[in-house]
Protein backbone atom coordinates (compact mmCIF):
# COMPACT_ATOMS: atom_id res chain seq x y z
CA UNK A 1 0.00 0.00 0.00
CA UNK A 2 1.10 3.24 -0.84
CA UNK A 3 -1.25 5.54 1.42
CA UNK A 4 0.68 6.91 4.32
CA UNK A 5 -1.56 7.75 7.12
CA UNK A 6 -1.18 11.70 7.38
CA UNK A 7 -1.60 11.54 11.26
CA UNK A 8 0.70 8.92 11.98
CA UNK A 9 3.35 9.54 9.59
CA UNK A 10 6.81 11.26 11.16
CA UNK A 11 6.89 14.03 9.03
CA UNK A 12 3.62 14.91 9.79
CA UNK A 13 4.70 15.78 12.85
CA UNK A 14 7.92 17.51 12.34
CA UNK A 15 5.86 19.66 9.54
CA UNK A 16 7.89 23.17 9.95
CA UNK A 17 6.00 25.88 10.66
CA UNK A 18 6.11 28.19 7.75
CA UNK A 19 4.63 24.98 5.46
CA UNK A 20 1.42 24.99 7.31
CA UNK A 21 0.89 28.84 6.99
CA UNK A 22 -1.24 29.56 4.03
CA UNK A 23 0.82 30.59 0.79
CA UNK A 24 -1.12 33.82 0.23
CA UNK A 25 -2.04 35.69 2.59
CA UNK A 26 -5.05 37.71 2.37
CA UNK A 27 -4.90 41.59 4.08
CA UNK A 28 -5.89 41.24 8.09
CA UNK A 29 -4.79 37.47 8.09
CA UNK A 30 -3.01 37.56 11.34
CA UNK A 31 0.86 37.66 11.32
CA UNK A 32 0.72 38.68 7.40
CA UNK A 33 3.22 41.32 5.93
CA UNK A 34 3.17 44.57 4.22
CA UNK A 35 2.52 45.11 1.14
CA UNK A 36 5.21 44.02 -1.39
CA UNK A 37 8.44 45.76 0.44
CA UNK A 38 7.79 43.46 3.49
CA UNK A 39 7.60 40.02 1.56
CA UNK A 40 10.89 38.31 1.14
CA UNK A 41 10.85 37.63 -2.90
CA UNK A 42 13.52 35.95 -4.53
CA UNK A 43 16.27 38.33 -6.20
CA UNK A 44 15.16 39.09 -9.62
CA UNK A 45 11.24 38.54 -9.60
CA UNK A 46 9.44 39.94 -11.95
CA UNK A 47 7.22 42.67 -11.35
CA UNK A 48 3.81 42.29 -13.36
CA UNK A 49 1.30 45.11 -13.28
CA UNK A 50 -2.91 44.82 -13.76
CA UNK A 51 -5.32 47.26 -14.69
CA UNK A 52 -8.67 46.49 -12.95
CA UNK A 53 -9.92 45.06 -9.77
CA UNK A 54 -12.65 42.83 -10.95
CA UNK A 55 -12.99 39.26 -10.83
CA UNK A 56 -10.19 38.19 -13.43
CA UNK A 57 -7.52 40.60 -11.77
CA UNK A 58 -7.87 39.17 -8.19
CA UNK A 59 -7.68 35.42 -9.22
CA UNK A 60 -4.76 36.65 -11.87
CA UNK A 61 -3.09 38.26 -8.91
CA UNK A 62 -3.44 35.69 -6.60
CA UNK A 63 -1.84 33.03 -9.55
CA UNK A 64 0.61 35.41 -10.14
CA UNK A 65 1.40 35.80 -6.66
CA UNK A 66 1.96 32.38 -6.04
CA UNK A 67 3.98 31.55 -8.77
CA UNK A 68 6.50 34.31 -7.06
CA UNK A 69 5.80 37.24 -9.36
CA UNK A 70 5.85 40.50 -7.53
CA UNK A 71 2.12 42.15 -8.24
CA UNK A 72 1.13 45.46 -8.59
CA UNK A 73 -2.36 46.70 -9.54
CA UNK A 74 -3.92 49.77 -10.67
CA UNK A 75 -7.00 50.71 -10.01
CA UNK A 76 -9.12 53.82 -10.70
CA UNK A 77 -10.02 53.61 -6.90
CA UNK A 78 -7.31 51.54 -4.96
CA UNK A 79 -8.36 52.35 -1.32
CA UNK A 80 -11.82 50.52 -2.06
CA UNK A 81 -10.38 47.84 -3.51
CA UNK A 82 -7.29 47.35 -1.43
CA UNK A 83 -8.76 44.45 0.94
CA UNK A 84 -10.01 42.24 -2.17
CA UNK A 85 -6.05 41.69 -3.27
CA UNK A 86 -3.66 39.07 -1.11
CA UNK A 87 -1.54 41.22 1.11
CA UNK A 88 1.83 40.31 -1.45
CA UNK A 89 0.20 42.40 -4.03
CA UNK A 90 0.36 46.25 -3.91
CA UNK A 91 -3.06 48.27 -4.97
CA UNK A 92 -2.35 51.48 -6.26
CA UNK A 93 -3.49 54.14 -9.02
CA UNK A 94 -3.76 52.98 -12.48
CA UNK A 95 -0.79 55.54 -13.37
CA UNK A 96 1.91 54.53 -10.71
CA UNK A 97 0.96 50.74 -11.10
CA UNK A 98 2.01 51.15 -15.39
CA UNK A 99 4.97 53.44 -14.27
CA UNK A 100 6.52 50.60 -12.16
CA UNK A 101 6.39 47.58 -14.71
CA UNK A 102 7.23 46.58 -18.12
CA UNK A 103 4.31 43.67 -18.47
CA UNK A 104 0.75 44.67 -17.66
CA UNK A 105 -2.20 42.47 -17.94
CA UNK A 106 -5.11 45.00 -19.21
CA UNK A 107 -8.00 43.03 -16.89
CA UNK A 108 -10.91 45.91 -18.32
CA UNK A 109 -13.50 45.46 -20.42
CA UNK A 110 -12.94 46.16 -24.08
CA UNK A 111 -15.28 48.73 -23.66
CA UNK A 112 -13.51 50.44 -20.97
CA UNK A 113 -10.12 50.71 -23.21
CA UNK A 114 -11.04 54.37 -24.22
CA UNK A 115 -10.48 55.54 -20.43
CA UNK A 116 -6.96 54.45 -20.10
CA UNK A 117 -5.75 56.91 -23.08
CA UNK A 118 -4.18 59.16 -20.40
CA UNK A 119 -2.03 56.23 -19.55
CA UNK A 120 -0.66 55.89 -23.18
CA UNK A 121 2.97 57.87 -22.45
CA UNK A 122 3.74 55.82 -19.32
CA UNK A 123 2.78 52.37 -21.50
CA UNK A 124 5.06 53.30 -24.47
CA UNK A 125 7.36 50.25 -25.00
CA UNK A 126 5.56 48.30 -22.50
CA UNK A 127 3.86 44.84 -23.37
CA UNK A 128 -0.19 45.18 -22.74
CA UNK A 129 -1.68 42.02 -22.01
CA UNK A 130 -5.17 41.93 -24.04
CA UNK A 131 -7.26 39.21 -21.87
CA UNK A 132 -10.74 39.97 -22.66
CA UNK A 133 -13.41 38.18 -24.49
CA UNK A 134 -16.11 39.42 -26.64
CA UNK A 135 -19.79 39.10 -26.37
CA UNK A 136 -20.34 37.58 -30.04
CA UNK A 137 -18.41 35.13 -32.09
CA UNK A 138 -16.75 37.91 -34.38
CA UNK A 139 -16.54 36.49 -38.59
CA UNK A 140 -14.69 39.60 -39.40
CA UNK A 141 -13.73 43.03 -38.15
CA UNK A 142 -10.94 44.58 -35.87
CA UNK A 143 -10.79 42.31 -32.63
CA UNK A 144 -10.06 43.71 -29.40
CA UNK A 145 -6.63 43.20 -29.19
CA UNK A 146 -6.06 44.49 -32.69
CA UNK A 147 -8.67 47.98 -31.59
CA UNK A 148 -5.87 47.61 -28.53
CA UNK A 149 -3.39 47.72 -30.71
CA UNK A 150 -4.59 50.69 -32.64
CA UNK A 151 -5.05 52.82 -29.39
CA UNK A 152 -1.04 52.06 -27.98
CA UNK A 153 0.87 52.22 -31.05
CA UNK A 154 4.05 52.48 -29.52
CA UNK A 155 3.13 49.52 -26.97
CA UNK A 156 3.71 45.22 -27.82
CA UNK A 157 0.03 44.14 -27.33
CA UNK A 158 -0.17 40.08 -26.57
CA UNK A 159 -3.38 38.35 -26.86
CA UNK A 160 -4.05 35.69 -24.22
CA UNK A 161 -5.69 34.46 -20.93
CA UNK A 162 -9.08 34.98 -22.36
CA UNK A 163 -9.97 31.59 -22.34
CA UNK A 164 -8.92 30.78 -19.05
CA UNK A 165 -11.69 31.45 -16.41
CA UNK A 166 -10.99 33.00 -13.12
CA UNK A 167 -11.98 30.51 -11.33
CA UNK A 168 -9.02 27.99 -13.29
CA UNK A 169 -7.01 31.00 -11.96
CA UNK A 170 -8.02 31.00 -8.58
CA UNK A 171 -7.56 27.10 -8.39
CA UNK A 172 -4.29 26.62 -10.31
CA UNK A 173 -4.26 25.22 -13.63
CA UNK A 174 -5.85 21.31 -14.32
CA UNK A 175 -4.79 18.75 -16.87
CA UNK A 176 -8.05 19.94 -19.09
CA UNK A 177 -7.74 23.52 -19.08
CA UNK A 178 -3.85 24.45 -18.97
CA UNK A 179 -3.61 25.65 -22.59
CA UNK A 180 -3.35 29.18 -23.13
CA UNK A 181 -3.46 30.92 -26.64
CA UNK A 182 -1.38 33.65 -27.30
CA UNK A 183 -0.73 35.67 -29.97
CA UNK A 184 1.39 38.70 -30.73
CA UNK A 185 3.43 40.91 -33.62
CA UNK A 186 6.56 41.22 -30.98
CA UNK A 187 8.18 38.22 -30.71
CA UNK A 188 9.68 39.43 -27.91
CA UNK A 189 6.38 40.11 -25.83
CA UNK A 190 5.10 36.93 -26.59
CA UNK A 191 8.36 34.98 -25.16
CA UNK A 192 8.36 37.19 -22.17
CA UNK A 193 4.14 36.52 -21.96
CA UNK A 194 4.76 32.29 -22.85
CA UNK A 195 7.57 32.47 -20.02
CA UNK A 196 5.55 33.99 -17.27
CA UNK A 197 2.62 31.33 -18.22
CA UNK A 198 4.96 28.38 -17.91
CA UNK A 199 5.88 29.43 -14.28
CA UNK A 200 2.68 30.05 -13.57
CA UNK A 201 1.93 26.44 -14.62
CA UNK A 202 0.07 26.67 -18.11
CA UNK A 203 1.42 25.77 -21.19
CA UNK A 204 1.42 28.28 -23.41
CA UNK A 205 0.31 27.74 -27.67
CA UNK A 206 1.52 30.30 -29.82
CA UNK A 207 -0.93 31.23 -32.18
CA UNK A 208 1.27 33.48 -34.41
CA UNK A 209 0.67 37.28 -35.37
CA UNK A 210 -1.98 39.65 -33.70
CA UNK A 211 -3.75 38.82 -36.34
CA UNK A 212 -5.16 35.41 -34.95
CA UNK A 213 -6.51 37.23 -32.26
CA UNK A 214 -10.25 36.98 -33.14
CA UNK A 215 -9.53 33.61 -33.56
CA UNK A 216 -8.67 33.45 -29.58
CA UNK A 217 -11.24 35.71 -29.03
CA UNK A 218 -13.43 33.21 -30.03
CA UNK A 219 -12.49 30.28 -28.56
CA UNK A 220 -14.57 30.53 -25.39
CA UNK A 221 -17.67 31.34 -27.63
CA UNK A 222 -18.02 28.60 -29.59
CA UNK A 223 -20.82 26.31 -28.49
CA UNK A 224 -20.03 22.77 -29.32
CA UNK A 225 -19.18 23.56 -33.02
CA UNK A 226 -18.39 20.18 -34.46
CA UNK A 227 -21.92 18.59 -32.75
CA UNK A 228 -24.40 20.50 -34.90
CA UNK A 229 -24.94 18.26 -38.09
CA UNK A 230 -24.83 14.91 -35.72
CA UNK A 231 -26.62 16.35 -33.24
CA UNK A 232 -29.58 17.34 -35.90
CA UNK A 233 -29.22 14.28 -37.50
CA UNK A 234 -29.91 12.14 -34.53
CA UNK A 235 -32.99 14.09 -34.09
CA UNK A 236 -34.24 14.18 -37.27
CA UNK A 237 -33.60 9.98 -37.70
CA UNK A 238 -35.44 9.71 -34.02
CA UNK A 239 -38.56 11.83 -35.36
CA UNK A 240 -38.73 9.88 -38.72
CA UNK A 241 -38.47 6.48 -37.04
CA UNK A 242 -40.48 7.22 -34.03
CA UNK A 243 -43.51 8.62 -36.25
CA UNK A 244 -42.86 5.23 -38.80
CA UNK A 245 -43.23 3.62 -35.40
CA UNK A 246 -46.30 4.72 -34.12
CA UNK A 247 -48.03 4.98 -37.25
CA UNK A 248 -47.48 1.04 -37.47
CA UNK A 249 -47.75 -0.19 -33.83
CA UNK A 250 -49.95 1.88 -32.30
CA UNK A 251 -52.11 4.05 -35.02
CA UNK A 252 -52.09 0.89 -37.24
CA UNK A 253 -54.23 -1.40 -34.39
CA UNK A 254 -56.30 1.08 -33.39
CA UNK A 255 -57.29 1.82 -36.94
CA UNK A 256 -58.03 -1.54 -38.24
CA UNK A 257 -59.21 -3.38 -34.80
CA UNK A 258 -60.21 -0.18 -32.54
CA UNK A 259 -57.63 -1.52 -30.08
CA UNK A 260 -55.70 1.56 -27.98
CA UNK A 261 -52.57 0.49 -27.96
CA UNK A 262 -51.31 4.18 -26.81
CA UNK A 263 -49.85 3.27 -23.58
CA UNK A 264 -46.79 1.80 -25.98
CA UNK A 265 -45.69 5.50 -26.64
CA UNK A 266 -43.80 6.32 -23.57
CA UNK A 267 -41.75 3.07 -23.23
CA UNK A 268 -41.85 0.33 -26.52
CA UNK A 269 -42.09 3.20 -28.96
CA UNK A 270 -38.96 5.17 -27.62
CA UNK A 271 -37.04 1.87 -26.93
CA UNK A 272 -37.67 0.65 -30.88
CA UNK A 273 -36.87 3.85 -32.14
CA UNK A 274 -33.16 4.54 -30.12
CA UNK A 275 -31.88 0.98 -31.41
CA UNK A 276 -32.79 2.29 -35.04
CA UNK A 277 -31.13 5.98 -34.70
CA UNK A 278 -27.77 3.46 -33.10
CA UNK A 279 -27.18 1.53 -35.54
CA UNK A 280 -27.92 4.06 -38.86
CA UNK A 281 -25.65 6.45 -36.78
CA UNK A 282 -22.79 3.65 -36.49
CA UNK A 283 -23.01 3.27 -40.14
CA UNK A 284 -22.91 7.10 -40.88
CA UNK A 285 -19.50 6.95 -38.73
CA UNK A 286 -17.91 4.35 -41.63
CA UNK A 287 -19.52 5.64 -44.70
CA UNK A 288 -17.61 8.89 -44.89
CA UNK A 289 -14.38 6.34 -45.26
CA UNK A 290 -16.02 4.47 -47.94
CA UNK A 291 -17.22 7.10 -50.19
CA UNK A 292 -13.41 8.82 -49.77
CA UNK A 293 -11.64 5.09 -50.63
CA UNK A 294 -14.31 5.01 -53.40
CA UNK A 295 -13.62 8.47 -54.54
CA UNK A 296 -9.84 8.30 -54.32
CA UNK A 297 -9.61 4.95 -56.71
CA UNK A 298 -12.46 6.63 -59.24
CA UNK A 299 -9.50 9.76 -59.37
CA UNK A 300 -6.85 7.13 -59.35
CA UNK A 301 -5.28 10.18 -56.73
CA UNK A 302 -5.27 11.02 -53.43
CA UNK A 303 -4.35 14.57 -54.10
CA UNK A 304 -7.62 15.91 -55.50
CA UNK A 305 -9.22 17.23 -52.63
CA UNK A 306 -12.64 16.03 -51.29
CA UNK A 307 -15.96 18.16 -51.57
CA UNK A 308 -16.38 20.15 -48.44
CA UNK A 309 -19.50 17.32 -47.54
CA UNK A 310 -17.08 14.41 -47.16
CA UNK A 311 -14.28 16.59 -45.42
CA UNK A 312 -16.68 18.20 -42.80
CA UNK A 313 -18.53 14.44 -42.42
CA UNK A 314 -14.83 13.03 -41.80
CA UNK A 315 -14.21 15.14 -39.45
CA UNK A 316 -17.46 14.59 -37.47
CA UNK A 317 -17.35 11.05 -37.28
CA UNK A 318 -16.67 10.78 -33.88
CA UNK A 319 -19.75 12.83 -32.77
CA UNK A 320 -21.65 10.46 -35.20
CA UNK A 321 -20.32 7.75 -33.60
CA UNK A 322 -20.77 9.10 -29.87
CA UNK A 323 -24.74 10.05 -30.42
CA UNK A 324 -24.69 6.24 -31.82
CA UNK A 325 -23.37 5.05 -28.35
CA UNK A 326 -26.08 7.15 -26.14
CA UNK A 327 -28.66 5.72 -28.36
CA UNK A 328 -27.35 2.08 -27.89
CA UNK A 329 -27.40 2.89 -24.24
CA UNK A 330 -30.23 4.30 -23.95
CA UNK A 331 -31.58 1.12 -25.76
CA UNK A 332 -30.15 -1.12 -23.03
CA UNK A 333 -31.49 0.66 -20.09
CA UNK A 334 -34.95 0.69 -21.68
CA UNK A 335 -34.79 -2.69 -22.91
CA UNK A 336 -33.68 -3.42 -18.72
CA UNK A 337 -36.92 -1.89 -17.60
CA UNK A 338 -39.51 -3.57 -20.04
CA UNK A 339 -40.38 -6.30 -17.50
CA UNK A 340 -40.84 -3.77 -14.62
CA UNK A 341 -43.65 -1.82 -16.41
CA UNK A 342 -47.34 -3.07 -15.56
CA UNK A 343 -48.52 -3.59 -19.11
CA UNK A 344 -45.48 -6.02 -19.35
CA UNK A 345 -47.34 -8.20 -16.11
CA UNK A 346 -50.94 -8.40 -17.32
CA UNK A 347 -49.50 -9.61 -20.47
CA UNK A 348 -47.45 -12.39 -18.87
CA UNK A 349 -50.72 -13.20 -16.64
CA UNK A 350 -53.05 -13.24 -19.21
CA UNK A 351 -51.11 -15.48 -21.66
CA UNK A 352 -50.36 -17.91 -18.34
CA UNK A 353 -53.97 -17.59 -17.66
CA UNK A 354 -54.76 -18.60 -21.41
CA UNK A 355 -52.57 -21.17 -21.47
CA UNK A 356 -53.78 -22.93 -18.03
CA UNK A 357 -57.32 -22.10 -19.15
CA UNK A 358 -56.87 -23.81 -23.07
CA UNK A 359 -54.47 -26.45 -21.46
CA UNK A 360 -51.43 -26.26 -23.29
CA UNK A 361 -48.70 -27.34 -21.11
CA UNK A 362 -45.29 -26.62 -22.65
CA UNK A 363 -44.79 -23.73 -24.82
CA UNK A 364 -41.40 -24.20 -25.08
CA UNK A 365 -39.69 -23.42 -28.86
CA UNK A 366 -36.48 -24.37 -29.52
CA UNK A 367 -36.27 -22.19 -32.61
CA UNK A 368 -37.37 -18.53 -30.56
CA UNK A 369 -35.70 -20.00 -27.29
CA UNK A 370 -32.14 -19.83 -29.51
CA UNK A 371 -33.25 -16.72 -31.41
CA UNK A 372 -33.46 -14.87 -28.14
CA UNK A 373 -30.56 -15.93 -26.73
CA UNK A 374 -28.47 -15.09 -29.52
CA UNK A 375 -29.75 -11.92 -29.95
CA UNK A 376 -29.44 -10.70 -26.36
CA UNK A 377 -25.73 -11.85 -26.64
CA UNK A 378 -24.84 -10.45 -29.57
CA UNK A 379 -26.61 -6.91 -28.60
CA UNK A 380 -24.77 -6.79 -25.73
CA UNK A 381 -21.24 -7.71 -27.71
CA UNK A 382 -22.24 -4.59 -29.50
CA UNK A 383 -22.89 -2.13 -27.03
CA UNK A 384 -19.64 -3.16 -24.76
CA UNK A 385 -17.56 -2.56 -28.43
CA UNK A 386 -19.24 0.84 -28.80
CA UNK A 387 -18.07 1.63 -25.03
CA UNK A 388 -14.71 0.57 -26.18
CA UNK A 389 -14.49 2.89 -29.17
CA UNK A 390 -16.42 5.50 -26.78
CA UNK A 391 -13.75 5.43 -23.88
CA UNK A 392 -10.56 5.83 -26.81
CA UNK A 393 -12.36 8.63 -28.45
CA UNK A 394 -11.71 10.46 -24.86
CA UNK A 395 -8.78 12.89 -25.63
CA UNK A 396 -6.90 11.78 -22.34
CA UNK A 397 -7.14 8.14 -23.69
CA UNK A 398 -6.75 8.83 -27.07
CA UNK A 399 -3.38 10.32 -26.70
CA UNK A 400 -2.19 7.72 -24.43
CA UNK A 401 -2.18 5.12 -27.26
CA UNK A 402 -0.09 5.04 -30.73
CA UNK A 403 -1.65 5.52 -33.80
CA UNK A 404 -1.84 2.12 -34.75
CA UNK A 405 -3.44 1.52 -31.72
CA UNK A 406 -6.05 3.97 -31.94
CA UNK A 407 -6.94 2.65 -35.74
CA UNK A 408 -7.47 -0.85 -34.76
CA UNK A 409 -9.65 0.65 -31.98
CA UNK A 410 -11.87 2.66 -34.37
CA UNK A 411 -11.31 0.83 -37.60
CA UNK A 412 -11.30 -2.63 -37.04
CA UNK A 413 -13.09 -3.17 -33.49
CA UNK A 414 -15.10 -0.24 -34.98
CA UNK A 415 -16.59 -2.59 -38.09
CA UNK A 416 -17.05 -5.72 -35.34
CA UNK A 417 -18.95 -3.17 -33.62
CA UNK A 418 -21.10 -3.05 -36.46
CA UNK A 419 -21.38 -6.04 -37.89
CA UNK A 420 -22.62 -7.26 -34.25
CA UNK A 421 -25.21 -4.41 -33.99
CA UNK A 422 -26.83 -5.61 -37.77
CA UNK A 423 -26.24 -9.20 -36.93
CA UNK A 424 -28.46 -8.12 -33.26
CA UNK A 425 -31.06 -6.45 -35.90
CA UNK A 426 -31.06 -9.29 -38.46
CA UNK A 427 -31.96 -11.45 -35.06
CA UNK A 428 -34.51 -9.31 -34.03
CA UNK A 429 -35.98 -9.46 -37.83
CA UNK A 430 -35.60 -13.52 -37.46
CA UNK A 431 -38.28 -14.27 -40.78
CA UNK A 432 -40.47 -11.71 -40.01
CA UNK A 433 -39.38 -9.67 -43.14
CA UNK A 434 -41.15 -12.31 -44.88
CA UNK A 435 -44.54 -11.71 -43.13
CA UNK A 436 -47.28 -10.45 -44.78
CA UNK A 437 -48.75 -9.09 -41.69
CA UNK A 438 -45.77 -6.80 -40.72
CA UNK A 439 -46.24 -4.75 -43.62
CA UNK A 440 -48.98 -2.99 -41.52
CA UNK A 441 -50.20 0.04 -44.05
CA UNK A 442 -47.83 -1.92 -46.65
CA UNK A 443 -45.20 -0.16 -44.77
CA UNK A 444 -41.87 -2.59 -44.39
CA UNK A 445 -41.20 -3.35 -40.83
CA UNK A 446 -38.82 -0.91 -38.76
CA UNK A 447 -36.02 -2.91 -39.31
CA UNK A 448 -36.00 -3.97 -42.36
CA UNK A 449 -35.70 -0.18 -43.34
CA UNK A 450 -32.73 0.52 -40.76
CA UNK A 451 -30.55 -2.01 -42.11
CA UNK A 452 -30.44 -0.73 -45.41
CA UNK A 453 -27.35 1.48 -44.80
CA UNK A 454 -25.30 -0.47 -41.85
CA UNK A 455 -25.83 -3.15 -45.11
CA UNK A 456 -24.55 -1.51 -47.77
CA UNK A 457 -21.54 -0.39 -45.62
CA UNK A 458 -20.58 -4.03 -44.23
CA UNK A 459 -20.91 -4.86 -48.36
CA UNK A 460 -19.03 -1.83 -49.63
CA UNK A 461 -15.91 -2.67 -46.69
CA UNK A 462 -15.92 -6.05 -47.93
CA UNK A 463 -15.28 -5.05 -51.33
CA UNK A 464 -12.52 -2.56 -50.66
CA UNK A 465 -11.05 -5.94 -48.93
CA UNK A 466 -10.55 -7.16 -52.47
CA UNK A 467 -7.10 -7.68 -53.00
CA UNK A 468 -7.38 -5.92 -56.42
CA UNK A 469 -9.53 -3.26 -54.76
CA UNK A 470 -6.94 -2.99 -51.29
CA UNK A 471 -3.50 -2.98 -53.01
CA UNK A 472 -4.81 0.10 -55.55
CA UNK A 473 -5.98 1.80 -52.54
CA UNK A 474 -2.66 1.35 -50.87
CA UNK A 475 -0.67 2.86 -53.98
CA UNK A 476 -3.10 5.73 -53.94
CA UNK A 477 -2.31 6.50 -50.22
CA UNK A 478 1.29 5.73 -50.87
CA UNK A 479 1.50 8.89 -53.76
CA UNK A 480 0.74 6.88 -56.52
CA UNK A 481 -1.41 8.67 -59.05
CA UNK A 482 -2.78 7.16 -62.22
CA UNK A 483 -2.64 10.10 -64.99
CA UNK A 484 1.26 10.10 -63.99
CA UNK A 485 2.19 6.28 -64.67
CA UNK A 486 4.34 6.21 -61.92
CA UNK A 487 5.61 3.18 -60.84
CA UNK A 488 6.77 1.48 -57.67
CA UNK A 489 6.59 -1.35 -55.65
CA UNK A 490 5.32 -0.95 -52.06
CA UNK A 491 7.61 -1.92 -49.00
CA UNK A 492 6.95 -5.28 -47.76
CA UNK A 493 7.70 -4.38 -44.16
CA UNK A 494 4.64 -5.38 -42.46
CA UNK A 495 3.73 -1.76 -41.21
CA UNK A 496 0.90 -1.55 -43.96
CA UNK A 497 -1.25 -4.47 -44.48
CA UNK A 498 -3.80 -2.45 -46.25
CA UNK A 499 -6.75 -3.61 -43.89
CA UNK A 500 -5.65 -0.65 -41.72
CA UNK A 501 -4.68 2.04 -44.87
CA UNK A 502 -8.63 1.36 -46.20
CA UNK A 503 -10.36 2.18 -43.13
CA UNK A 504 -7.81 5.21 -42.05
CA UNK A 505 -9.45 7.88 -44.65
P1 LIG B 1 -15.01 43.10 -13.77
O1 LIG B 1 -15.14 42.23 -12.55
O2 LIG B 1 -16.19 43.90 -14.16
O3 LIG B 1 -13.77 44.08 -13.59
C1 LIG B 1 -13.46 45.07 -14.53
C2 LIG B 1 -12.58 46.07 -13.88
O4 LIG B 1 -12.22 47.04 -14.84
C3 LIG B 1 -13.25 46.87 -12.77
O5 LIG B 1 -13.11 46.21 -11.55
C4 LIG B 1 -12.53 48.21 -12.81
O6 LIG B 1 -11.53 48.26 -11.79
C5 LIG B 1 -11.80 48.23 -14.16
N1 LIG B 1 -12.08 49.41 -14.95
C6 LIG B 1 -11.15 50.23 -15.46
N2 LIG B 1 -11.70 51.22 -16.15
C7 LIG B 1 -13.03 51.06 -16.06
C8 LIG B 1 -14.14 51.80 -16.55
N3 LIG B 1 -14.00 52.90 -17.27
N4 LIG B 1 -15.37 51.32 -16.26
C9 LIG B 1 -15.55 50.20 -15.54
N5 LIG B 1 -14.52 49.47 -15.06
C10 LIG B 1 -13.27 49.89 -15.31
O7 LIG B 1 -14.60 42.20 -15.00
P2 LIG B 1 -13.72 40.86 -15.03
O8 LIG B 1 -14.61 39.69 -14.93
O9 LIG B 1 -12.58 40.95 -14.09
O10 LIG B 1 -13.17 40.90 -16.52
C11 LIG B 1 -12.15 41.80 -16.91
C12 LIG B 1 -11.64 41.42 -18.28
O11 LIG B 1 -11.17 40.06 -18.23
C13 LIG B 1 -12.73 41.45 -19.34
O12 LIG B 1 -12.21 41.97 -20.53
C14 LIG B 1 -13.10 39.99 -19.52
O13 LIG B 1 -13.55 39.71 -20.83
C15 LIG B 1 -11.77 39.31 -19.25
N6 LIG B 1 -11.92 37.92 -18.79
C16 LIG B 1 -12.63 37.65 -17.67
C17 LIG B 1 -12.75 36.33 -17.25
C18 LIG B 1 -13.50 35.97 -15.99
O14 LIG B 1 -13.60 34.78 -15.67
N7 LIG B 1 -14.01 36.91 -15.24
C19 LIG B 1 -12.16 35.30 -18.00
C20 LIG B 1 -11.45 35.61 -19.14
C21 LIG B 1 -11.33 36.94 -19.53
P3 LIG B 1 -11.27 49.62 -10.99
O15 LIG B 1 -12.63 50.19 -10.66
O16 LIG B 1 -10.53 49.22 -9.78
O17 LIG B 1 -10.50 50.50 -11.90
Amino acid sequence: MYFVDAVSAPHARTMPDEMQRALIRSRGDAGGCGPLEGCAFEAGDQLVGILGTGDFSRSLARRLVASGYQVVVGSRTPKRCLMLFPEEAEVTSQLEAVNKVDLVFVAVFPEHYSTLQELKPTLAGKTLVDVSNGLHVKRGGPSHAERLADMFPESSIVKGFNTISAWVLQTGPRDGNRQVFLCSDSSHAKSSVMALCRRMGFCPVDMGPLSSSVEIENLPLYLFPSWGTPILISVILFLFFYLYNFVRDVLHPFVTGGKSVFYKMPIETINVTLPSVALVMLALVYMPGLCAAALQLWRGSKYNRFPNWLDKWLVRRKQFGLCSFLCAAMHAIYSLCLPMRQSARYKLLNAAFKQVQEGVENTWSDGAVWRMELYLSVGILALGMLSLLAVTSLPSVADSINWREFSFIQSTLGYCALSMATGHTLLFGWDRAFDPDQYRFYLPPTFVLVLVLPITVLLGRLALLLPCMAHRLQQIRRGWERSRYIHFILPNDGCYNGLDDVSNV
